[in-house]
Formats: C-alpha cells, sequence, structure tokens
C-alpha cells in the first residue's frame, strides 16, 4: 500500500462499527474519494476531529485496492466559526451534498475544492446574505460542471445587444429577436444580468466581495430554482432540512 498525502475538505462522515469512521473527501488531486478512518470515533484518536464534515487541510492516506485508508490529517481550516452559527451550517451541508453529487472520483478537483473553500469562508464571516453566497455557489459550480448558462449573448444567435429575456431550456438570454413566438422566456432585469456575468466571469477568490438588492437576489432566487431543476434535478436532503430549519424559525 502507498501512502499519499493530498489536499482536501472531509464532505461528510459516517460512523462505523463502534470506533471507526467512513469520510468521503473532495480533494485536489484525485477527486472525491472515499476513506475509512479506523478509530476516528476514539476520544484521543488523532483523527477525531479531521474527520468532521468541513475540515480542511492535508490528509495522509494509504491507497488500497478500491478504497482509502486515513492514517494522519494536518487540519487547516475546520470553519469552526459555523459550529455557531446553525444556519449556515446547514448551508454548509448543503454545499458539501451538492459538491458530492456533481463529483466523481478520479476528476481534476482543485476548483471545486477552491470553490467550496471561498464559500464556507463566506458563510463563515457572515457579511453577505446566506441567500446570495448559496445562488452563487449553485451557479458556479452548474459552471464547473459544463453547464452554465449563456449570460454574455444571446443563447441562439450570440447577439450582444437587447438581451432583456433568460429561458433556461435554451440556456441562457435571449435577444430580442429571437423571443418572437417563443414560450416560457422570462424578463431578465439588467441587475439580475449584471450580477449573473460577474458571479461567471470572476475569479474564485474574489467572488463573495459584492452585494446586491431584494429585488436582485429575488429574481436570481428564482431562476436558480428553475435552472437547478431542469439541470441538476436533484432533491438534496440537506437542502429540505435548511428549509425546515427557516420555516421553523
Ligand atoms: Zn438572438
Amino acid at each position: 500500500m502507498n501512502l499519499e498525502t493530498m489536499t482536501g475538505m472531509v464532505l461528510s462522515a459516517m460512523p462505523i462499527g463502534e470506533y471507526d469512521k467512513r469520510v468521503v473527501i473532495l480533494t485536489k488531486e484525485a477527486g472525491k474519494i472515499s476513506a475509512f478512518a479506523r478509530g476516528a470515533r476514539r476520544p484521543n484518536s488523532a483523527l477525531l476531529a479531521a474527520c468532521q464534515p468541513f475540515a480542511f487541510g492535508e490528509f495522509q492516506l494509504y491507497r488500497g485496492r478500491d478504497s482509502y485508508t486515513a492514517s494522519a490529517a494536518d487540519i487547516s481550516n475546520y470553519f469552526s466559526g459555523l459550529r455557531e452559527n446553525l444556519e449556515g451550517a446547514y448551508y454548509g451541508f448543503y454545499f458539501c451534498e451538492f459538491a458530492d453529487y456533481l463529483t466523481g472520483e478520479n476528476i481534476e478537483g482543485a476548483e471545486i475544492l477552491k470553490l467550496l473553500y471561498q464559500s464556507l469562508r463566506a458563510l463563515s464571516k457572515g457579511t453577505i446574505d446566506f441567500l446570495l453566497v448559496r445562488y452563487i455557489f449553485e451557479l458556479r459550480m452548474i459552471a464547473l460542471n459544463g453547464q452554465a448558462p449563456q449570460v454574455f449573448g444571446c443563447a441562439c444567435c450570440g447577439e450582444k445587444e437587447g438581451l432583456e429575456w433568460f429561458d433556461c431550456k435554451r440556456g441562457g438570454l435571449l435577444c430580442r429577436e429571437c423571443i418572437e413566438g417563443m414560450q416560457g422566456k422570462k424578463r431578465a432585469s439588467a441587475g439580475l444580468i449584471y450580477t449573473m456575468q460577474f458571479i461567471l466571469a470572476t475569479p474564485l477568490e474574489k467572488l463573495y466581495t459584492f452585494a446586491v438588492n431584494r429585488q436582485v437576489l429575488e429574481e436570481l432566487g428564482e431562476l436558480m430554482k428553475e435552472y437547478q431543476e431542469y439541470y441538476i434535478g436533484h432533491k438534496f436532503k440537506s437542502l429540505e432540512i435548511l428549509e425546515m430549519f427557516q420555516g421553523a424559525r
């Protein structure tokens, strides 16, 4: 068995037997991997804190035939701020489940890992509306999955002017001429268009540096809901929990 060092973040952890855990780690080097962590639930285990969701750092792993075994970890960020903010933590679990759903093994994980890291950082800081953080994360994640909407030109003809409508099925903005007689199109405000352009074109480190007004946030929310249903079409358990939590307040 080879010992490998990988940079990654724990997406989920599941108890196994009495003292062990199985963790899913999104790594820069090998995409999403599953690792067995022997004794990780023993109070004196060096892996105890490292095998919790959101733990980010370097993991020492033995590669077996079809799984890994965690041997040690050097964690640089636990995002412990989220432990004190339940709503933020629920958003974090949702982001992890979303990343888990869209990624597989042996993919290039660096960009997704960076997006997840920056998004959890934005939740921890708490200076940007959590809903905006969520929509930014979803849109960038969908873009990394190769399904970004066309927001810099008409999705049908490429025209750059007169873009005032959006249609999920056609994959983005539409110009005045292309919407003639079209069903299902929706108006997109200039604020919404600018916001989507910013989200899709800005480097990941600078993604969480802006705010939008209530109206744009609502428009973006409606659009993301429809876009996600069309392109991802998956019910996330952690999102249901988050929405129950928000409904109960
Ligand atoms: Zn057009």
